[in-house]
Parts: structure tokens; C-alpha cells; sequence
């Protein structure tokens, strides 16, 4: 089952815990906009390359649209399609007002100089700048892109529709970014942990933690959990894996990266089969990579008992049915990678008070924002009888239908 089927069979059986008519599920389901647009640039070599890039706006019901860019080889129209039907529930269950969209490129950043890149982001937001807007729908950094790819876009759209800061999220300081956005989905990972763990009378810095992709995500998780006394004992990213027993020096490794070194020959841990990772003995598993890394090929030797998804759906449904029965807690992604998306909607609010808030006051809200999330998620549990996942699709596609209905159908 792909990414949009999993999502959309979420999305059904919340509908239908909601007892939601088939009329409305619909409606909810099939995204209000989907955008295919071919971008050629020049690479510097003075030859032609033709990229497909994407950008699919599923509700507004709550807000202007949000949600991330993508730039990876496995972009394409289901995949983001999935992606920002689940940021329609994620911004709902954060209680931002916003609605979901999800957009990508299909090429490999890697094999793109900066140049190349930069020629990239701006032929594609000159097909896409009459459709998106500060009130309108607002992209952000995700998988393959980051600051300087927000500034581009920033940019470009301002030729078009004079200097506009707001129109995207996850920009460089410099040019309204906000303090603590970069930190923002790792931080929330670890509020999220934090909640759960408490919920059952366990701590992180009582915890040992296995962390799979070492992006945005996965790094500032892993500081922000080993900052908190949380033991690490194993990490991996595209290039392996690397295990230590009794705790991962995490900052040492991060210096280690950032002078160029791979993981590989960290002098910190021992190499070990990057497939074991999931696996590893735990206590929580934290993917922060793509999305399936979990399914029924593995799901069944997860030794975990607490699974956070730092990633876009990293458990497939498969996996989902193994783990439930074999008791593991899943904490899911429309909660727990949430809290890129709350400081993004700091960092627009900041854009339009034009007033900038202090790195201290984003992550006192941002914790704010993740308790009162996960309280909620826990109601809707109890009230509706149902794991987590469900809890929070219920609570998320709750709060959507509520807004489609007021809003109501005249024409
Ligand atoms: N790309 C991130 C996500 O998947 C952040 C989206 C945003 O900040 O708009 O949640």
C-alpha cells in the first residue's frame, strides 16, 4: 500500500469513528489543487535538464495552506499528494490556523550544483507564484531543501508581488526567519518524546534511544534528547550505522560531521548493518528518515516499545497492525513532527506583527503547543476508544470537517 492509499485508509477510518457522511468525506479527501510544472534550466555546462516539479494545495478550510518543499528522486504526484493530505491533519491537530500542501521537485540535490539549484527554485516559482501567497498557502524547507532555498523563493515571488516575507517559512534570519525554526521539528520531537514517556511514568534521561536519519530532523532531535540525559546507542544515515552501548557521544559526533568526517569513521561507536538499526535494541525508536522505512519486512523485530515518527509516515500500515500487536506505542507523525510547522506559524506571525520574538519565547510556545496537542490527542483516545494514530487523525479531521461545515456549501 503507497503512501496516499495508507493515509487515505487513516483518513477513512477516522471519518468514519467520527461518523463523518460520505458526502463530506469526499469532499475532505480530494485535495482542492494539484499542480504539475516543468521547470528547464541550463546546468552549467551549458546543456538542458528538464525537471518535474509539484505542488498539491489540499484544504483551506482552517487557513491558508502550508506545508514543506521537496527536493528528492522520489518525488511524485501520490507521494506529495499523501504528504499534504497529512499536513491538512497535522496543522489541525497543532491548532494552527492553517491548511495542508506539499510540494517537490523530483532530481537528486546531491548531483545539482548551487547554481544549478538556485535556477532550479526559481523556474519553479515562477510556475507556481500566482498560486501560493502569505494568504494563501506558504511553503517551507523539507527533505532536500532548507533556508537558502526558502530565501530563493522569497525572492523570486517578490519580483512578482513586491517584497513579501511571509509568503514562505523557514527562511534565514537575516530575511525574517524566526529564532528557533531551524531547531523547531528536532525540539518538537523531544517535547513529544517527553509527553509520552511521562504519560507512562518514564523519563528520556531514563531511556536509551535509537535514532535513524541524521537531516534536520534527526540532528537536532538527537542533541535536544542527549542534551536531556537521553542515552543513544545507535544512529544512522544514508551513508550506514554506528552503535555504542553505553551512549553515543552526540555533540562529538556533530563536530565530527560538520569537519567532514562520516559516520563510518567515528572513533566514538562501532560500525554496524545499517538494516539492523531499526531493530536495535531500545527503548524508543526515533525514524527521522524517509518514509516506509518500517513495514512488514521488519516491523515483526522491532525491539522499541515506544516508536516517535520524526518522519512523513515512516511506519507503513502493515507495520502498524504488527506493532499494535506486539504492544509497541507508536507516536504519530501528524503529531510528533509537528513542531516544524508550529514555529513556522510563529515565524509568520512574527513576519506580519513585523515583530520578532526572542529564541526563548518560540520554544516556551512551542512546548506549550505540543502539551496541549498531545492532552488533546489523549482525549480524542479515550473518548473514541482508539490508539494514538487514530486519536490523532480523529482529533485533526475533526477540527477540519467542523471548519468545512461552518463555512458551509452555497455557491
Ligand atoms: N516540511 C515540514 C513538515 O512536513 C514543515 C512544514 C511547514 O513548516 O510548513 O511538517
Amino acid at each position: 500500500m503507497n503512501a496516499l492509499a495508507a493515509t487515505s485508509r487513516n483518513f477513512r477510518q477516522a471519518a468514519r469513528l467520527l461518523g463523518l457522511d460520505s458526502k463530506l468525506q469526499k469532499s475532505l479527501l480530494i485535495p482542492l489543487r494539484e499542480i504539475k510544472v516543468e521547470c528547464t534550466i541550463p546546468k552549467d555546462d551549458g546543456s538542458l535538464a528538464t525537471f518535474v516539479g509539484f505542488r498539491v494545495q489540499h484544504d483551506n478550510s482552517r487557513g491558508p495552506m502550508k506545508g514543506g518543499i521537496r527536493y528528492h528522486p522520489e518525488v511524485d504526484p501520490d507521494e506529495v499528494n499523501a504528504l499534504a493530505q497529512l499536513m491538512t491533519w497535522k496543522t489541525a491537530v497543532a491548532a494552527v490556523p492553517y491548511g495542508g500542501a506539499k510540494g517537490g521537485i523530483g532530481c537528486t540535490p546531491g548531483e545539482l550544483s548551487r547554481s544549478e539549484l538556485e535556477r532550479l527554485t526559481r523556474v519553479f516559482t515562477q510556475k507556481i507564484h500566482d498560486l501560493i501567497g502569505t494568504n494563501t498557502d506558504v511553503p517551507a524547507p523539507d527533505m532536500g531543501t532548507n533556508a537558502q532555498t526558502m530565501a530563493w523563493i522569497l525572492d523570486e515571488y517578490s519580483k512578482f508581488h513586491g517584497h513579501s516575507p511571509a509568503v514562505v517559512t523557514g527562511k534565514p534570519i537575516d530575511l525574517g526567519g524566526s529564532l528557533g525554526r531551524d531547531a523547531a521539528t528536532g525540539r518538537g520531537v523531544m517535547y513529544a518524546t517527553e509527553a509520552l514517556l511521562t504519560e507512562h511514568a518514564e523519563s528520556i534521561s531514563g531511556s536509551t534511544f535509537v535514532i535513524q536519519g541524521l537531516g534536520n530532523v534527526g540532528s537536532w532531535a538527537a542533541k535536544l534528547i542527549h542534551q536531556k540525559g537521553g542515552k543513544i546507542v545507535a544512529v544512522g544515515d544514508v551513508t550506514g550505522a554506528i552503535r555504542n552501548k553505553s551512549g553515543i557521544d552526540i555533540p562529538a559526533l556533530m563536530k565530527h560531521r560538520s569537519e567532514g568526517g562520516s559516520l563510518k569513521d567515528f572513533y566514538g561507536a562501532e560500525v554496524m548493518e545499517a538494516a539492523e538499526l531499526l531493530v536495535h535494541e531500545c527503548d524508543v525508536l526515533v525514524p527521522c528518515a524517509l518514509g516506509g522505512v518500517l513495514n512488514r519486512e521488519n516491523a515483526a523485530e522491532v525491539k522499541a516499545r515506544f516508536i516517535i515518527e520524526g518522519a512523513n509516515h515512516p511506519t507503513d500500515t502493515e507495520a502498524d497492525e504488527i506493532l499494535a500487536k506486539k504492544g509497541v506505542i507508536v507516536l504519530p507523525d501528524i503529531y510528533a513532527n509537528s513542531g516544524g510547522v508550529v514555529v513556522s506559524y510563529f515565524e509568520w506571525v512574527q513576519n506580519i506583527q513585523g515583530f520578532m520574538w526572542d529564541e526563548e519565547k518560540v520554544n516556551r510556545e512551542l512546548q506549550k503547543y505540543m502539551k496541549n496537542a498531545f492532552q488533546n490527542i489523549k482525549d480524542m483516545c479515550k473518548s473514541q476508544n482508539c490508539n494514538l494514530r487514530m486519536g490523532a487523525f480523529t482529533l485533526g479531521v475533526n477540527r477540519v470537517a467542523k471548519a468545512t461545515l461552518l463555512r458551509g456549501w452555497e455557491a
